[in-house]
């Protein structure tokens, strides 16, 4: 049975609190398509909205397996022990495929997960990821709210999610793996160019040498590809680290905080959160009119089988699909 949502007022006053309880019904609240939810989640987001934007937003991302989950858990739990609150969100957008997720099912974050100054959130299971990242982006807002001075975001580097994801973060960490050669595994160049930290993982026991040796090369690579680091200075540290051993995890938050000091040193970091809420407009206003256009064309489902069939072009079914909605509009006027 679903329990009644609280009033807004009961939301607010108790995500002020830090009431973990709370916490949990206004993350339920935004990531809720109901639409009678999407209006209290609104209003909500609206009164919280003062005391949000000052969390360290980072970003993690690497394919499944280089020990993003690992590390969140082992560096979450050092900030947590420096007397920090940290919270942990995901965006994965294997969910809105499959149904299932590559972040989400097996137990993660064990240790940060039990600690009371710490909370970690799956990602919503539904919705395109625009809106799987517009529902993430207010579940930070509610965090940041509730008074959490770290949110760690993380995603799968499979594609366009990191692109999501750097939308939402102002530092963006890229985990990679060095293979069997020294080289590394699963690195996309479009992943690596929007990369402001790097770390080669695992590097422990037979393995540590060879993770040495491929940020070194690494760390070349990315000079000769980019001599200017950012243009305003900064050039995206390459560390070998390991979460298990413990080994360059406390060095990488150095270099976080190093790059948030570059952010706001340079003008960098007003004009990317600018960028952000510009960002996060274009989303909302996408996903309200696919909202309008499913609601409004009974015909949408047999165009779009016309498309997965080759039977009609995209072209002349996207233009369909904006002229139907455009002639509403008209006769609405
Ligand atoms: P994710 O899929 O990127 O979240 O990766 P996980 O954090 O789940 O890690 C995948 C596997 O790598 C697990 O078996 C971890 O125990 C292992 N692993 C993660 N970090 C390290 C590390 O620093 N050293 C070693 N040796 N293994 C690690």
């Amino acid at each position: 049975m679903t329990r009644p949502m609280p009033s807004v007022d009961a939301l607010e006053s108790g995500i002020v609190a830090g009431d973990r309880a709370m916490i949990g019904r206004a993350l339920t609240l935004v990531e809720s398509t109901l639409g009678t939810h999407r209006e209290r989640a609104r209003e909500l987001l609206r009164r919280l909205a003062p005391r949000t934007g000052k969390a360290l937003r980072v970003g993690v991302t690497g394919v499944p397996g280089v020990g993003k989950s690992t590390f969140i858990d082992a560096l979450g739990s050092h900030l947590v022990a420096a007397g920090m609150k940290v919270a942990v969100l995901a965006v994965d957008p294997s969910s809105e495929r499959s149904g299932g997720s590559v972040l989400g099912d097996k137990t993660r974050m064990t240790r940060l997960a039990n600690e009371p100054n710490a909370f970690v959130r799956p990602s919503p299971t539904r919705g395109t990821l625009g809106g799987v990242a517009a529902r993430t982006r207010e579940a930070m807002s509610v965090l940041e709210a509730a008074g959490f001075g770290v949110v760690l975001v993380e995603t799968v580097g499979v594609g366009q999610s990191e692109t999501a994801v750097r939308q939402l973060t102002d530092t963006f960490v890229l985990l990679a793996l060095a293979g069997a050669g020294d080289e590394l595994q699963g690195i996309k160049r479009g992943v690596m160019e929007v990369a402001d930290i790097v770390a080669v993982t695992k590097a422990d026991g037979d393995n540590a040498r060879r993770a040495e040796r491929a940020a070194a090369q690494l760390r070349t690579a990315l000079h000769l590809m980019h001599p200017d680091g950012d243009g305003r200075g900064w050039h995206p540290p390459v560390m070998a680290m390991s979460s298990t051993a413990g080994r360059g995890v406390t060095e990488l938050w150095a270099s976080v905080i190093g790059h948030r000091e570059h952010l706001e040193r340079s003008g960098r970091l007003s004009e990317a959160r600018g960028e952000q809420l510009r960002h996060w407009l274009w989303t909302l206003v996408e996903e309200g009119l696919r909202e309008i256009v499913e609601a409004r064309m009974p015909s949408l489902r047999t165009l779009e089988e016309s498309v997965t069939q080759g039977t009609t072009p995209v072209d002349l079914a996207a233009a369909t699909i904006i002229d139907t909605l455009s002639r509403e509009s008209k006769t609405r006027d």
